[in-house]
């Protein structure tokens, strides 16, 4: 019965995709609970364990996951900043090297709850004593472009999902190890309603860091610091990531990110 609510859920989801470039989390809370008004628990799945925020996201937040850390103000105003760096010291190895965060739903893969016959991974996760299988595919050129980041870049994986779940995604996905190190929603900094990855707290120079990111709301801090990235699901002849390497390997020899993006912006 869950099951088939899901799938229903996922069908209209899909034809919401063709009007949108993100899954809407506010959405598909707002059709589960259309079709299973009986079964509340069931639409905490969703927005516990996945992030896909986008900045239109923002006039309906989402009530923060019982494991965020770092809990909204009572005025709204951003979380307590913790003194300590997110990251730890610059490995020789990445000594000079740009430091770029890359996000991972929607960037590098989709995942979803509908069985999926191609999915690239299958991972179980535990939600509320029950497990779950999450479908995950690759994007196109994943492997590829990693391999690329992983040499000119110092990566580090930073998502708003919750570890549980983006963890041994990451594993499966990165094989070569191209992350030195994994944020994940515990890092982000909870501001009116998205979670937000605060550059500033990471611990590297703002002028030598990026962010690759599909949703705008999650760099809001740092725009200037962003590589924008069209959101991905399912199209298997999306190029984005390829595209995108010509415009990393300019960036990686730059003094600062600033001037090199201004000038890679300008028409
Ligand atoms: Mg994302």
């Amino acid at each position: 019965m869950f099951l088939s609510n899901i799938s229903a859920v996922f069908l209209k989801l899909n034809a919401l995709r063709v009007l949108f470039s993100c899954m809407i989390l506010t959405s598909v809370e707002i059709l589960v609970n259309k079709s299973s008004p009986k079964k509340p628990r069931s639409r905490n799945i969703f927005k516990a364990l996945f992030c896909c925020l986008r900045a239109q996201d923002v006039s309906q937040p989402p009530p923060p996951a019982q494991d965020t850390l770092l809990p909204p103000e009572d005025n709204g105003t951003i979380a307590k900043v913790p003194e300590t760096s997110l990251l730890p010291e610059v490995t020789p190895e990445d000594e000079g090297k740009i430091c770029v965060v890359i996000d991972l739903d929607e960037t590098l893969v989709h995942s979803s709850f509908k069985p999926i016959s191609n999915a690239d991974f299958i991972v179980p996760v535990e939600i509320e004593g029950t497990t779950h299988q999450v479908f995950v595919l690759k994007r196109p050129h994943v492997d590829e472009f990693l391999q690329r980041m992983g040499e000119l870049f110092e990566c580090v994986l930073f998502t708003a999902s919750l570890a549980k779940y983006a963890d041994p995604v990451t594993d499966l996905l990165d094989q070569c190890g191209v992350f030195r190190t994994r944020l994940f929603r515990e890092s982000c900094v909870f501001h009116q309603g998205c979670y937000v990855k605060d550059l500033s707290r990471l611990g590297r120079q703002l002028n030598k860091t990026l962010i690759l990111d599909n949703s705008p709301a999650s760099y809001i801090f740092h725009p200037e610091n962003a590589v924008p990235v069209v959101s991905w699901f399912d199209d298997l002849e999306d190029t984005e990531l390829l595209s995108l390497l010509p415009v990393f390997e300019e960036l990686s020899e730059a003094e600062d990110v600033y001037a090199k993006l201004q000038q890679l912006r300008a028409p």
